[in-house]
């Protein structure tokens, strides 16, 4: 029976068997008893490759079953008893709890026993997670390497390591934080890596501590997940607002606001909720636990609109998410591409909307560039739309002639 534990979507799998990429029997019993009957297309790539040991960047969409992809050989590989030997290092605590639901599953016929160690939560629970003999540790960075100095988690017996949303992973922000860990881990091991997006940089960083890894691209042309339409609307920056304002009457399904910044998140909550929606807001600044509840009431309905920052929004795997609101531009396309997957995911459809300024449209030119087309410029009800100066140009050259 597919197991509640796990988010459910809609997927699109191969015809291929789970019985041809070379699991063992348990795990194929586990894998009919959670009820996926076909692999997907990641899973049919990276499975018998990761069984191998080889390492492996994998490079597939947001919700497209890659969580499964590295879960399974982890569970194939990995017997309990013989100290952490699994380490999955994700960006947010979200995608870690995540994880953990997927690996309790799956590793559930081999008594494989998972720690979750995430920031923004009391320590103990964790220590006493650490000291049960986990064999595999799903964690956030910092809270991480917090363990080892207190020496309650080695990692010098890894086997495999995981890195989700590895473009994040490696970016600015938790590169420091990455080669730290990274010192700790045996040389012989076997890398995964993840992520929707993989600017050359990245991946340059990402090959330096990988021993020749299998490249393994099923990304759609474009980057951003099938099935989604992108929506433009140019407007003043004072008429941002009520374009929100008027998109949110406009799709009544549910929907995801994105702000850049966490005061801009908490600004846009409070408005909405004096206009009477039923809204909740997830970013850096809230206690896990206040995050995990606003995460709760938007997955279950109780709350329609949920405002996220980035960073808080990265990973947020809700089924049904219908529309999906960029109340500002992100502040690159990668971001743009994972905002985006947050809706149509699997094999559903949903609606990205972009607010954006006149100063906004150089990005917005960046962000076509990979999508491949032109985003349609769109107005909403009662807010006039912002002239393009080179539409402004053209008229007025046309005009001379
Ligand atoms: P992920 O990309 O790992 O977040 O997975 C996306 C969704 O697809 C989750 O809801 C999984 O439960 C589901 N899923 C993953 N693999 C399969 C499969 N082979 N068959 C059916 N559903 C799947």
């Amino acid at each position: 029976m597919i197991n509640a534990a796990i988010p459910q979507h809609p997927v699109r799998t191969t015809d291929q068997n789970f019985t041809t990429l070379g699991l063992s029997p348990e795990i194929l019993d586990t894998v009919r008893q959670i009820g996926f009957e076909h692999p997907t297309p990641i899973q049919a790539a990276v499975i018998p490759i990761a069984l191998t040991g080889r390492d492996v960047i994998g490079l597939a969409q947001t919700g497209s079953g890659k969580t499964a992809a590295f879960a399974l050989p982890l569970a194939e590989k990995l017997t309990h008893g013989r100290g952490v030997r699994g380490l999955i290092l994700s960006p947010t605590r979200e995608i870690a709890l995540q994880t953990k639901a997927f690996l309790d599953l799956f590793g559930a016929n081999h008594q494989l026993a998972t720690a979750c160690v995430i920031g923004g939560v009391k320590m103990r629970p964790q220590f006493e997670a650490l000291r049960a003999k986990p064999d595999i540790v799903v964690a956030t960075p910092g809270r991480l390497l917090d363990h080892v100095q207190r020496r309650t988690v080695s990692l010098s017996d890894i086997e495999v390591l995981v890195l989700d949303e590895a473009d994040h992973m490696l970016d600015l922000g938790f590169l420091p934080q990455m080669r730290d860990i990274l010192k700790l881990l045996p040389r012989q091991r076997q890398t995964m890596m993840f992520s929707a997006t993989m600017p050359d940089s990245i991946e340059m960083i990402a090959r330096d501590f990988m021993r020749s890894p299998e490249r393994i691209d099923i990304m759609p042309v474009g980057g951003a997940a099938e099935g989604i339409t992108h929506r433009l609307y140019v407007v003043k920056e004072e008429d941002k607002r009520n374009a929100l304002l008027a998109l949110l009457h406009q799709e009544l399904g549910s929907t995801l606001v994105f702000a850049r910044r966490k005061v801009d998140a908490e600004w846009l909550f409070h408005i909405l909720e004096r206009q009477g929606h039923p809204v909740a807001r997830i970013h850096a600044d809230q206690s896990q636990s206040r995050r995990v509840s606003a995460l709760k009431t938007f997955r279950e309905g109780e709350h329609r609109i949920l405002v996220a920052t980035d960073i808080a929004g990265r990973g947020i795997d809700v089924p049904g998410i219908e529309h999906v609101i960029n109340f500002d531009i992100p502040e690159n396309v990668d971001d743009y591409v994972h905002r985006s997957g947050r809706t149509a995911r699997g094999a559903a459809l949903g609606i990205v909307s972009t607010i954006v300024t006149w100063q906004d449209l150089p990005m917005v030119r960046k962000i076509e560039e990979v999508l491949g087309e032109k985003v349609p410029r769109c107005a909403v009800a009662g807010v006039e739309p912002w002239e393009e100066m080179e539409k402004k140009a053209a008229t007025r050259g046309r005009r001379r002639v």
